[in-house]
C-alpha cells in the first residue's frame, strides 16, 4: 500500500511521489528566533518530525532542513527594546530552541541554516537580481526592492485565492500582511532608522532581506531547485509560502514543491492561545507545572495534524495515564518474550499502526490501533494464551511504533526529570532539609511517582 497525503495546493489526498524514489528532500520553516517557541509552534515540530520518522520506518532517505529566522522585523524590535546588537539578541532563544527540540524528542534536522549567514544573504541578493532583470520585482521609490505579483499569474493558488478578485494596488512592506492586503510584498527593505545596525550592503544600497526570500533561498540552496516536501503551520500558508513559491519559480521556472503539507493551529482550553488571555504556554512554563517533555510530545503528536488540537491539562493528564500503560505492557510483554519472533494470533493487527500513518499520517488512529493491541494481547497474557515467540513479535512491533512516536521512557524506565529530582531530595535529607524533601516527594508525586523511605534509601514506584 502506497503513501497518501493530502496537498494544500491541490487540495487533495495524494499518492506521495518523490523526485528520485527513495529519496525525500524535505523543508520545515523553524521558528523566528524572537521569544521562546510555545506550544502551538511545538505542535507543528512535531508533526514534521513524526512524518520524517514515518517515512523513514517505510525506507526513504529524508534529507530535512529548518531555518532559524534570526532577523526580519520581529527580531529587529525585540533588538532595539533591549538595546543589544541582533546576533546577541537572538543567540539565547537558538539555544532555548534546541534544548526544547530535545526535550521533545524532535530529531535535530540535518541543516539549521541561518537567515543571516553571509551565503545566505548573497544566494537571497542574486535571486532578487534574477527577480529584477525579469521584472518580476522592482525597485521602489522607497529604495526597497518588491516583487510584483501580478507578473505571477498563480499568485494566491496556495491559499487558493483569485487575484483577479483582489484590489492589488499599492504595496506592503512588513513580513506578515493579511490577503486583504496582498499587494506586491518587499524582497529587500532600504535600511530605515528603525534597523539600526542591521542592515548588509546590495546592489540597491544598504538594507535587509524580507523574510519570505530567507526561505526561497535557503531552501534552494541546500536542496535544489525542487523540493519533495515543504511543511509548517497553516498560518505559513499566507503570505509565507505564497511568496516563497511566486520568488523561486520566477527564478527557477520549475515547480518549486512537489507536496505542501501545513498543520491546523492549536488551541488551548478551545480558544485561541495569548498572552492576554492567560492561556499561553511555552515547553518552559509546562516543565515548571511538573509535566515532562515525553508527556508534553505525547499530547501534541495524539491528534492527526490536520485536526484541530484542544490542548488542555487533562489532556496532558491523560497521556501521562496512558504512557503509564505504554510502559507497563512493554515491560510485561519484555518479560516474557522468547528470543525467536512467532506469528501472531490473527486478531492482534500491529500493522494497523503504520496503515494509518500511510493514511496522511493519522497518528489517532496509529494510537488507537496500539492501545486495542495492548487491550488485546493483555487479555491473552492474563489468559496465558500468549507465547513468548508472540511476545518477541510483538516487541518487534513495539520497536517500529516507537520509532517513529518515540514515547519509550528511558532506558530504566525512570524519566530522566524524575531521577533529577531523586537526587537532589537525597541531598536535602542528607543536610536534614525536611520541608525540601518534602516539597520534593509532592513534586515527584505529581510527575506520577511515589517514593518511600526505607532502611535502603529512598524507593520508587508508579503512582497506582
Ligand atoms: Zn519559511
Amino acid at each position: 500500500m502506497s503513501l497518501r497525503f493530502f496537498n494544500t495546493l491541490t487540495r487533495e489526498i495524494e499518492e506521495f511521489r518523490p523526485i528520485e524514489p527513495n529519496r525525500v528532500r524535505m523543508y520545515t520553516c523553524g521558528p523566528t528566533v524572537y521569544d521562546y517557541a510555545h506550544i502551538g509552534n511545538f505542535r507543528a515540530y512535531i508533526f514534521e518530525d513524526l512524518l520524517q520518522r514515518h517515512l523513514e520506518l517505510r525506507g526513504y532517505q529524508v534529507e530535512r532542513v529548518m531555518n532559524l529566522t534570526d532577523v526580519d522585523d520581529k527580531t529587529i524590535r525585540g533588538a532595539r527594546a533591549q538595546g543589544v546588537p541582533l546576533a546577541e539578541f537572538t543567540e539565547p532563544f537558538k539555544q532555548a530552541f534546541f534544548e526544547d527540540l530535545d526535550s521533545l524528542r524532535i530529531r535535530r534536522a540535518d541543516h539549521f541554516p541561518e537567515a543571516t549567514a553571509p551565503k545566505y544573504i548573497a544566494r537571497m541578493i542574486e535571486m532578487i537580481a534574477v527577480l529584477i532583470e525579469r521584472e518580476c520585482a522592482y525597485r521602489a521609490d522607497d529604495g526597497s526592492v518588491y516583487f510584483r505579483i501580478k507578473s505571477f499569474p498563480r499568485y494566491g493558488a496556495l491559499a487558493h485565492f483569485n487575484l483577479d478578485e483582489l484590489q492589488a494596488t499599492g504595496r506592503v512592506r512588513s513580513d506578515e500582511y493579511e490577503k486583504e492586503e496582498a499587494s506586491d510584498f518587499a524582497l529587500w527593505k532600504a535600511w530605515d532608522p528603525e534597523d539600526g545596525d542591521v542592515w548588509w550592503e546590495s546592489p540597491w544600497g544598504r538594507g535587509r532581506p524580507g523574510w519570505h526570500i530567507e526561505c526561497s533561498a535557503m531552501a534552494t540552496a541546500i536542496l535544489g531547485s525542487q523540493i519533495d516536501v515543504h511543511c509548517g503551520g497553516e498560518d505559513n500558508i499566507f503570505p509565507h509560502h505564497e511568496a516563497e513559491i511566486a520568488q523561486t519559480e520566477c527564478v527557477t521556472k520549475m515547480p518549486f514543491v512537489r507536496l505542501w503539507m501545513h498543520c491546523k493551529h492549536l488551541l488551548v482550553d478551545g480558544r485561541k492561545m495569548s498572552k492576554s488571555e492567560n492561556n499561553f504556554f511555552t515547553l518552559r512554563d509546562l516543565k515548571a507545572k511538573g509535566w515532562s517533555g515525553r508527556e508534553v510530545r505525547y499530547v501534541l503528536a495524539a491528534v492527526k495534524y490536520r485536526e484541530p488540537l484542544n490542548f488542555t491539562f487533562e489532556s496532558l493528564e491523560a497521556a501521562r495515564k496512558a504512557l503509564a500503560r505504554y510502559d507497563e505492557w512493554f515491560e510485561r510483554v519484555r518479560a516474557m518474550a522468547a528470543k525467536t519472533a512467532e506469528p501472531l494470533p490473527s486478531e492482534l493487527r500491529p500493522e494497523k499502526f503504520t496503515e494509518a500513518l500511510d493514511d496522511d499520517l493519522n497518528v489517532s488512529a496509529g494510537l488507537g490501533a496500539i492501545f486495542e493491541l495492548i487491550r488485546d494481547s493483555n487479555r491473552l497474557i492474563d489468559a496465558g494464551e500468549l507465547s513468548g515467540g508472540q511476545a518477541r513479535a510483538l516487541l518487534d512491533w513495539r520497536e517500529k511504533f516507537d520509532s517513529v512516536l518515540v514515547l519509550s521512557a528511558d532506558e530504566e524506565g525512570i524519566p530522566e526529570e524524575v531521577r533529577e529530582m531523586l537526587l537532589r531530595r537525597a541531598e536535602a535529607r542528607e543536610k536534614k532539609e525536611w520541608a525540601l524533601s518534602d516539597a520534593l516527594r509532592d513534586q515527584l508525586l505529581a510527575t506520577g511517582w511515589q517514593v518511600k523511605d526505607t532502611k535502603e534509601g529512598q524507593k520508587l514506584s508508579r503512582r497506582g
